[in-house]
């Protein structure tokens, strides 16, 4: 079983509420095979990044389109941002 795929946020936010959005996002979080999911401290650590990052809005990477919830759940991602922010941080 791969990982499954994120639809557009177009697709998978319609009609829903934030909450709702947040549960659905838990649900994907949640499938992702343990061993491609990021190690905890490091999805913390990724997501501090985010949180002081100027490209975040509303929840998703504008540089990407990503929810950063997601996007840094994953180990194999990377920062899309020019220069790589996680990295530059260690996350
Ligand atoms: S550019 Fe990188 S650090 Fe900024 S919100 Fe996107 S993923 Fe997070």
């Amino acid at each position: 079983m791969g990982t499954p795929r994120i639809p557009c946020k177009r697709c998978m936010i319609a009609g829903l509420r934030e909450e709702e959005v947040l549960l659905r996002l838990s649900d994907y979080i949640d499938a992702i095979e343990p061993d491609k999911r990021a190690p905890q401290e490091r999805y913390q650590a990724r997501l501090a990044v985010c949180e002081t990052c100027e490209q975040l809005s509303g929840g998703m990477c504008r540089e990407c389109g990503c929810f950063v919830l997601y996007r840094a759940a994953i180990a194999g991602n990377d920062c899309p941002g020019i220069p790589d922010r996680w990295s530059e941080a260690g996350a």
